[in-house]
């Protein structure tokens, strides 16, 4: 996937390298740190930071804290480490716009200076009421035509803590009778009685965003400050601070549209709902479309990368089919992931002539067979490779007399085209061992079969048999030597294609959205590390949990099935 991107925000940015318009490209990621990052984030992430690399730039992680009530400080921890995990870099240290409120409030008192911005004492009602409607001009603020000197005295009341929370604001003296209801004079300060994460007790005014966000990207040397569309309109008042306060290179905003993706909610505010109510274990829980769930969920930062790339940047609204991302995910997991058996819903089976079979092993194995025999544990070791690239090494796999296959892989009665073991069809290939036979199958009291009897035949250890073809190959493990796990298999989080759309998000919740397994895995799963990626054969890719899997206790998580018929 190389291919050069030429989406409309790269374009316009390769005619400014080519006009020599700056001497460097500055691009930023704006997060405001009242939440975890989410899959929408991720591309807003790709696209700023991405776009500093490819244009041998800069990107800054600046935290858009104008609004410290829903603010703190384990957010900013949390956002730090997901963008690194997506591999990227910012320049320098992270910065604060708080770290710019002196400069903001001295370029506040320069707007009332200009007579560009004033003091208004209406209540926010009367605010709300007198800015009118689109089709009616607004009516003036009686504080609109205050004198300088009035204005300077009554915020610095306001900055002095003179004022409750609502009794005044700093507008911005612009146009009241605007088509564009952002210019009809927006609120730039307001008074909040509130300790800031950054700032402490210093300030009891804050900036706006609107008014924050341009003069950061300013203070920066942002070239392009790349926001989605809901800022279109934002975009006039943006131009006017920058303009008022004077810069040589004032900042440009750029509008894309935000990613949606259907059965996926990207709202740190309605996500935070759900972890709040304990709808999931945290904003880390697998199936969140935040970063730390993705993460926790074995997603890899190379698929959702790819998965950006593929959807593109436009301006154009539209809704991404979630299989996409999980195509992304699973192509960086094909040729990454060492290959194990597990077996997700045990079924039993005795080997009835299992001393005879393997007391012959060694004479009867194709030479391409690598195993050793222990006689105390009375266990056939495999050794396999990992995956079909022999680099990623060799595992061990215990063969006994005892092993489960999965409950799926027999059929008393099997539906038309079932292509592994029925009474019918009792011999299959074990994977990397015998073609084994069943002889008998045990049922309880409702028809539910127990327990399979078989036989193996000694001479088709990797080797076919003689005189006749077996079809199908399945996966077993041992079952005295296997390892009990816990396997967490996924479906969406939501039933609902829109859940936002959905006023109770109850409702939109899928039922199924998570099944716990009490597997049995190979070792060599059992025993990796937390934080390890594999494929289970035939069942799909799973991640040893980073917080919970032990060797003891093994917990995985699935990352997603083998295979999907979606094509992108
Ligand atoms: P939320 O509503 O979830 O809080 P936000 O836009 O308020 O999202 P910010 O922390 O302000 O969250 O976002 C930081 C950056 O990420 C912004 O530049 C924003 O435009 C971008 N962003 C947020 N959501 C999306 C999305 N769904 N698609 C693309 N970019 C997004
Ligand atoms: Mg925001
Ligand atoms: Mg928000």
């Amino acid at each position: 996937n190389n291919v050069q991107k030429n989406d409309f925000i790269r374009n316009i940015i390769r005619d400014d390298v080519n006009a020599q318009k700056y001497q460097q490209i500055v691009t930023r990621f704006p997060p405001e740190p009242n939440g975890y990052l989410h899959l929408g984030h991720v591309k807003s992430i790709c696209l700023n930071f991405g776009i500093a690399e490819e244009f041998g730039g800069i990107c800054n992680l600046r935290f858009d804290d104008t609004n410290p009530t829903a603010e703190k400080q384990d957010y900013i921890d949390n956002i730090e480490n997901d963008v690194k995990w997506l591999g990227f870099e910012w320049a320098g240290e992270a910065r604060h716009a708080s770290g710019y409120f002196d400069q903001l409030y001295a370029w506040a008192l320069q707007l009332i200076e200009q007579g560009d911005a004033y003091v208004d004492l209406q209540s926010p009602e009367q605010i709300k009421e007198n800015r009118g409607s689109f089709n009616e001009v607004g009516t003036p603020s009686p504080q609109r035509d205050a004198s300088v000197a009035e204005n300077l005295a009554l915020f610095n009341d306001m900055k002095d803590g003179k004022f409750a929370e609502g009794e005044a604001v700093l507008r911005a003296k612009i146009d009241m009778a605007s088509p564009n209801m952002n210019m009809r004079d927006p609120v730039i300060y307001r008074v909040m009685h509130q300790a800031h994460h950054q700032t402490g007790e210093k300030w009891c005014i804050y900036p706006m965003y609107d008014f924050a966000h341009p003069l950061s990207d300013a203070i920066e040397g942002i070239t392009h400050s790349i926001c989605t569309l809901e800022f279109e309109d934002h975009r006039p008042f943006y131009d006017w601070a920058v303009e008022k306060i004077g810069f040589d290179l004032p900042p440009h905003q750029y509008e894309f549209s935000r990613l949606n993706v259907d059965y996926t909610m990207t709202s740190k505010r309605k996500l935070k709902q759900l972890v709040d109510e304990g709808v999931v274990s945290g904003w880390d829980d697998p199936r969140m479309p935040t970063i730390a769930g993705m993460r926790r969920r074995g997603y890899t930062p190379e698929g959702l990368r790819d998965f950006c790339e593929r959807v593109g940047v436009t301006k154009v609204d539209s809704v991404v089919d979630f299989r996409l991302l999980e195509f992304s995910i699973r192509q960086s997991l094909e040729t990454t992931t060492a290959r194990g058996m597990a077996v997700l819903k045990p079924l039993k089976v005795t080997i009835t002539n299992f001393d005879e079979a393997v007391s012959s092993w060694e004479s009867q194995k194709a030479d391409s067979v690598n195993a050793r025999w222990d006689e105390d544990a009375q266990t056939l070791w495999l050794k396999q490779p990992k995956h079909p690239n022999v680099d990623m090494g060799e595992r061990e796999i215990p063969f006994t007399e005892t092993l489960y296959i999965d409950q799926g892989d027999y059929e008393i009665e099997p539906p038309a085209g079932y292509k592994r073991l029925s009474p019918e069809k009792p011999e299959i290939r074990l994977r990397n061992t015998y073609v084994l036979a069943v002889t008998e199958h045990i049922t309880d009291a409702a028809g539910n079969v127990t327990e399979l009897k078989a036989t193996i035949d000694p001479a088709t250890l990797g080797k076919n048999p003689e005189g006749r073809k077996v079809k199908g190959v399945i996966h077993w493990v041992s079952a005295s030597l296997g390892v009990p796990a816990t396997v967490r298999m996924y479906e969406q989080l939501f039933s609902a294609e829109d859940p936002s759309s959905v006023s109770d998000v109850h409702q939109a919740l899928n039922p199924n959205s998570l099944t716990e397994l009490a597997a049995v895995v190979e070792p060599s799963l059992a025993n990796a590390d937390a934080g390890t990626r594999f494929q289970f054969e035939r069942e799909g890719y799973f991640i040893a949990d980073s917080e919970e899997h032990t060797s003891d206790k093994p917990v995985f998580n699935q990352i997603v099935s083998l295979r999907d018929s979606y094509k992108p």
